[in-house]
This record gives structure tokens, sequence and C-alpha cells, in this order.
């Protein structure tokens, strides 16, 4: 079993303070949480310099992602490390992550700039059940959508700092490889969960 990360934003995105050498530190020192997705705002920029960082270390594991502002609401995109091509609808962007071999995942649905209800219309592989922004009755709005949906349900922080990394994690099973936990979130190998400890 593996703990995850699967929603960070670093300083490439221009609203979070964290440097990818601080979430690196973060991963190398936490005692369960090895595996952080670089999910930046409409950006890829933090992918590489956080990927290089890591490979360091051969107990943790950055896996490269982009949160995409579509006209719906936000969707995170893991396993890319390149920008999808415009225009980022949402259709287009579970196209884009089927033709990579990535993941499309609804973020924070019930919160500012999520898409809600209208994430029904996308085959998207997973909803973000577990947002560390949003509150615990957004947060079970999005549980019941995932369950309704049939579809796994992810955990991601959000984390624009660093008091608020790692505050909720995805316990995956799944190597410590990006293939095997993209191929794990797929399949719903997966629960969400608030860190303890
Ligand atoms: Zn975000």
């Amino acid at each position: 079993m593996i703990h995850a990360d699967l929603h960070v934003h670093t300083v490439y995105s221009s609203d979070s303070l964290i440097q990818p050498k601080t979430l690196v530190d973060q991963l190398v020192a936490h005692s369960f949480i090895k595996v952080a997705a670089v999910t930046d705002h409409d950006s890829v920029r933090g992918c590489k310099p956080t990927v290089e960082l890591a490979s360091a270390y051969p107990d943790i594991l950055i896996i490269p992602g982009v949160e995409i502002s579509t006209q719906d609401g936000d969707m995170l995109i893991l396993g890319t490390e390149e920008l999808p091509p415009r225009p980022w609808t949402p259709e287009a962007m579970v196209d884009y992550a089927k033709s990579i071999g990535g993941v499309s995942i609804v973020a924070h649905p019930y919160r500012e700039y999520g898409m809600g209800d209208l994430a029904r219309n996308y085959k998207v592989d997973a909803i973000e059940v577990l947002n560390g922004g949003s509150t615990a009755s957004m947060n079970n709005q999005a549980k019941e959508l995932a369950k309704s949906m049939g579809l796994p349900g992810t955990a991601g922080s959000d984390a624009h700092r660093l008091s608020e990394l790692f505050s909720v994690n995805t316990k995956i099973d799944a190597s410590l490889s990006v293939e095997g936990v993209l191929k794990a979130i797929k399949r719903g190998s997966l629960s969400a969960q608030v860190t303890r400890g």
C-alpha cells in the first residue's frame, strides 16, 4: 500500500508558495505519505523540476499532472508532463488523458470552480471526494456523486502552502511507479482518508 497526496500546487501556480524542493523534502520526511501529484493551475512547469529532485530518493514518487480550468470547472489530469492541446473542454481533457494513459479526475466538484452535477456528463476516471480545501459537506456531496456515477474517489490536499500539505491522502494498492498508481486509480484500488498522526 502506498499513500499519495494527489493534488498539490507548487510556485508554478501563481497562488502557491510551495517550492518543488519543499514538496520533495516533505515526502522524504513523512512517515508514510511518499507520493504526491504536482497539479498546478493550467501549467506543467513545476513537474520536471520536482520529478528531477525526487529522483534522488528511491522511496518517494512524484506524479506529474495539471489542474485544467475548463469552462465547466476544474479537472485534474495525472500522468502528463505536457499541457493538453486546446480547447480545454472537459470532453477533450477526458480524451487527452485516455490517449496518454493518464487519468482524468473532477476536482472538488462542489466547491468554487468545481463542476458540480455537470460532472455527470463526462466520462472521467475518478472524482476527488476528499479535497483539503473543501468543507466536510462539500466532500460528502462529492462522495455521493462518485458513488452514483460508480467511479473511484481520490483525495488530495490542494495545498498552496506548506502547512496544508498532506492534510488528506489516497491509500492506493499499487507499486511505487507512476504507471502503477495510474492503473490502480482507474481500477479503483484505493480509498480516500484524512491524514492522522
Ligand atoms: Zn487545486
